[in-house]
């Protein structure tokens, strides 16, 4: 018994002795691992398998956070709604926003669909800065990577070499697997999706999406703009839906009825979102294999 004991406080020491980083995605906690390697204890607060936009608060994230030594969000109002309350409920003020020890991602990124804040959210519209789903593009993630390399730096620095090491390493393989995704840009692939999730992945890509199932991001689709899509799809011969595999794919199956031939494709739009995707490369992968085809 007095064994077990003195293992179970050395494992919980090993533990608490490596930095403890919490990332509000599993896209972000991919990410994080691969520049961090085994220096850093990696978790995300949303699973691969919700919608990020719409997390509920719980206790156990509090808990999280007040032992966080980084905190890595995605930013762009993407965690407006939850993301706050848990901060604040941490009482954890070096992980506040502002500080040193949280980082927001899209800092470090052009942001696709940007409009007059004020119009859009009054709207209803839950991409108010435009659109935060940037980690979906591989060329994105190595500017994210880059910058979670110099924050870890900045609060580790005698494992700065192999911070530096790892960024490279991810970067070159990104590089790499570019020149084998390349391709489908000569496919002039036409989609429509339910939400703007895949808008950086598209322009990427050179996929055209040609419309969205939602009438703005955030707003469930109505009759009427379903009866407009069905038309719009069927003059561009759009001959995908692509959903996320979080979003409800009744309307998809609808639209599908009208327009015989047309497929839809669930897709996984998060690193553990599916059984098959590990990583961000699994997810690159199962995306380009997917929408690509
Ligand atoms: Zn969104």
């Amino acid at each position: 018994m007095i064994k077990l004991l003195i293992l179970v406080s050395l494992i919980s020491f090993k533990a608490h002795a490596k930095l403890q980083v919490i990332t509000t995605t599993t896209n972000l906690a991919s990410l994080a691992k691969y520049i961090a390697g085994d220096h850093v204890e990696v978790k995300s607060l949303c699973l691969g398998v919700q919608d990020p936009h719409f997390l509920e608060a719980k206790p156990s994230y509090i808990f999280k956070l007040s032992k966080a030594d980084l905190l890595i969000s995605v930013g762009a109002g993407l965690e407006v709604g939850w993301l706050p309350l848990i901060i604040q409920g941490s009482r954890n003020p070096k992980i506040r926003e502002g500080q040193m020890r949280h980082l927001v991602a899209s800092d470090f990124v052009e942001l696709l669909e940007a409009r007059p804040v004020d119009i859009s959210r009054s709207q209803g519209d839950v991409h108010p800065e435009g659109n935060p789903h940037f980690m979906l593009a591989p060329s994105q993630s190595i500017k994210v990577g880059k910058a979670i390399m110099d924050r870890l730096v900045l609060i580790d620095v005698k494992n700065q070499s192999t911070y530096e090491n790892n960024f490279l390493t991810f970067k070159n393989q990104i590089l790499e697997k570019a020149k084998l995704w390349k391709h489908i840009k000569d496919k002039k692939i036409k989609v429509v999706s339910y939400h703007k999730t895949l808008s950086y992945f598209y322009e990427e890509f050179g996929i055209q999406n040609v419309d969205v199932l939602e009438p703005k991001p955030g707003i469930p689709p109505s009759a009427s703009h379903i009866i407009g899509l069905i038309h719009r799809m069927k003059k561009e011969n759009v001959k995908k839906i692509i959903v996320e595999n979080y979003f409800d794919e009744t309307v998809a199956k609808r639209i599908q009825r009208e327009i015989p031939g047309i497929i839809i494709e669930i897709v996984p739009v998060a690193v553990e979102g599916s059984k098959s995707v590990d990583d961000l490369f699994d997810l690159y992968n199962y995306l380009i294999k997917k929408i690509g085809a």
